[in-house]
């Protein structure tokens, strides 16, 4: 009989919680607002309520629950099951989720980064399903990480594992990074870095791209419209992306160097800019990768979607009553 565990992905804006089984397979999931300025106190109470309202959703009791993860954003210390200081829960700090979590429901409960517990749900049921070790990446705002080698998420000593977004990619006039470092990948190829590569290329454009027009139109521009305006043949938003696709083959090969991962998964919202986009970086791969990791690492596109961090908590929740 399969064994059920409840997973729980901790957002800046919502909370994510679905049951699923020993074969990764999802139960209806339930979204509840996070609601982060109310205070932490408020914030482990909605963890615990959208627990709750997965298991009644999967028409099960928590009596039918072997054990239960959280993922959540932020610095946090993992063999403490801390968030320390969590830019996106402002003013959250210090949170215990896990022994709060553990102490509400008495299960024994896993505690887990949200880049690293979407590396492991891919690795589990989605685009990495049967993969030994992958390396991830989450493109959104920021660039997200997570490595996970022998089925297991890389945590490191000081829970720092995985970072591949502040992986140092360019030396010389590096762009400051929001984490406080220069010249990281995240500050070329996240959403935001993105946006504002382009408002500097515009800058210098002389009026040519369309993208002025929707800086007009709209008085700001996202990472979207710089890949819509790619699509539709824009010269500028082109460089742009291509530019961006050779930032992150650049992460992607340092990693597969560091580790000759099974396969190299890159999910976030910035993957709706869709295959040609992925062509690009898988080109910039082959030239900078050493030829057999080259020729032969699969690089795909996420599955599983905003999925992917409950169901990675699931698998951790499972690893901890798995052995
Ligand atoms: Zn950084």
């Amino acid at each position: 009989m399969t064994r059920l565990y409840v997973g729980l992905d901790v957002g800046g804006s919502a909370m994510k919680a679905g049951v699923v089984d020993d074969e990764g397979h999802a139960r209806p999931s339930v979204t509840l607002p996070t609601e982060a300025h109310r205070g932490q106190e408020a914030g482990l109470a909605r963890m615990c309520e959208t627990i709750r309202a997965a298991v009644s959703s999967a028409g099960v009791t928590m009596a039918d629950i072997a054990s239960i993860g959280v993922a959540t954003p932020g610095l946090m210390d993992l063999k403490a099951g801390l968030i320390t200081d969590p830019v996106n829960l402002r003013p959250w700090k210090n949170v215990p989720v896990r022994d709060h979590v553990m102490a509400a429901f008495g299960k024994p409960t896993a505690f887990q980064n949200d880049a690293n517990a979407a590396a492991l749900g891919e690795c589990w049921a989605g685009a990495g399903k049967g993969a030994e070790s992958l390396v991830f990446y989450t493109l959104g705002t920021g660039v997200g990480g997570g490595i996970v080698i022998g089925g297991r998420v890389i945590e490191g000593r000081n829970s720092n594992g995985g970072e591949l977004g502040h992986v140092r990619i360019e030396m010389t006039n590096p762009r400051p990074c929001g984490c406080g470092r220069l010249g990281c990948l995240e500050a070329y190829a996240g959403a935001m870095s993105i946006v504002k590569r382009t408002h500097e290329a515009l800058n210098a454009d002389g009026g040519k791209s369309s993208l002025h027009g929707v800086l007009q139109t709209h008085g700001e521009m996202s990472a979207r419209d710089v890949f819509t305006a790619w699509s539709a043949g824009d010269e500028l938003a082109g460089r742009i992306v291509e530019e961006t696709a050779f930032y992150l083959a650049i992460g992607a090969a340092n990693a597969m160097h560091a580790i000759d991962p099974d396969m190299v998964v890159f999910g976030g919202g910035l993957t709706a800019a869709g295959e040609p986009f992925l062509e690009r970086i898988k080109h910039h791969v082959k030239s900078l990768a050493f030829p057999l990791p080259a020729e032969r690492t699969p690089i795909r596109y996420a599955m599983l979607g905003t999925d992917a961090g409950f169901i990675g908590a699931a698998c951790c929740a499972r690893q901890l009553v798995t052995r």
